[in-house]
């Protein structure tokens, strides 16, 4: 009777015991599913914004031998992106002044792109409720004069681009950037908000620090926003560079690291002035998650 009773007790107390143990695992597993949510929430929506829309008189500048004098018709992207963090924008596209002109701003060489800017990027901006100034970062993947045409819109973002792109001379002769723009001069990859969501690639050959966007949606999944990489995707097909490209080995080789990320994370790729892509996409005030 004295080990039944015993027993039972045993068995109470281990009743007790896995109880109490269950719930303290529940209040630990609840704790840490909140620190995750505080830590981890990622990216929430991206905007694709309208940066420019042009046509070039001649595509082989970007495809050396390949449809010679076949005028090519272009668009330019902005993208914006939610962070649970803060604001990321990622190029700028023409500068909002162009929107003034009605043809566009024609370019020297006519078989470079004749840029129109069917809306500003300030009124796009405005238009989704933010300000300027909620905007935490500015990154550009370079610095031709069709990504970084409204850096200045933003004079209290952190800029974030390669040091190589930054300490580039200026064709011109002077500078891209205000030098009082707060500004990090990267040297490589960074993974902006530290959690793998937003991360910026070294691809350089376009441009001595150019550099591409690893982007991760909750529900789209990775994105590569290419910048310049490649102009449009016959030339990502055929891995061909722009014969005014920096350095064509790099441009190459970048294209192929580009691929392997795509490929480790099962990322889409999205051309920056491919325009028959981007006709298939939403663009602001419709997003993606
Ligand atoms: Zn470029």
């Amino acid at each position: 009777m004295k080990t039944v009773k015993a027993m039972k007790i045993m068995c109470k107390s281990l009743v007790i015991a896995v109880t109490m143990a269950a719930v303290m695992a529940g209040v630990v597993l609840s704790t840490r599913s909140a620190v995750a949510q505080v830590e981890k929430p990622g990216v929430e929506k991206l905007y694709i914004l309208n940066c420019g829309e042009g046509r070039a008189g001649d595509q082989s500048r970007w495809s050396p031998g390949v449809n010679v004098g076949v005028p090519i018709d272009m668009v330019d992207s902005c993208y914006l992106i939610k962070h649970a963090q803060g604001w990321f924008l990622w190029d700028t596209g023409v500068a909002d002044a162009i929107a003034a002109m009605p043809e566009g701003q024609r370019p020297e060489n006519p078989a470079m792109t004749q840029w129109r800017r069917p809306k500003t990027l300030a009124a796009q901006i405005d238009a989704l409720g933010v300000k300027p100034a909620d905007i935490k970062y500015v990154a550009i993947s370079h610095t031709h004069p069709d990504h970084i045409g409204n850096v200045e819109l933003f004079p209290q973002a952190m800029l974030l681009v390669q040091r190589a792109e930054y300490e580039w001379p200026s064709p011109l002769g002077v500078g891209r950037f205000k030098p009082e723009h707060p500004v990090t001069k990267l040297e490589g990859d960074r993974d902006v908000f530290g959690d793998g969501s937003v991360v910026i690639i070294s691809t350089p050959g376009h441009t001595p620090g150019h550099q591409s966007l690893l982007v991760t949606l909750p529900k789209t999944g990775a994105v590569v926003l290419s910048g310049d990489a490649v102009h449009f995707k016959d030339n990502w097909d055929h891995r061909r560079a722009p014969s005014f490209n920096f350095d064509k080995d790099k441009t190459i080789a970048s294209i192929q690291r580009i691929a392997d990320i795509m490929a480790q994370h099962n990322a889409q790729l999205w051309i920056n002035h491919d325009k028959a892509q981007r006709d298939g996409q939403k663009l602001a005030p419709e997003f993606y998650e």
